[in-house]
């Protein structure tokens, strides 16, 4: 389930763009864009660590 690192709710679409992709956040109070290739990047870094 995807959360919102922003407001912590789970009520979000896929946004997809030429420039942009990732998720926006349906929530009344927040309605930020999550880049999803900001996340990817911090996931591969982790694994460099550990190798
Ligand atoms: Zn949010």
């Amino acid at each position: 389930m995807w959360i919102c690192p922003y407001c912590g709710g789970n009520h979000g679409i896929p946004f997809h763009d030429e420039q942009l992709d990732g998720m926006l956040c349906l929530s009344e109070d927040c309605g930020r864009f999550v880049e999803e290739d900001a996340i990817r990047e911090d996931r591969s870094e982790w694994d460099y660590m550990d190798f």
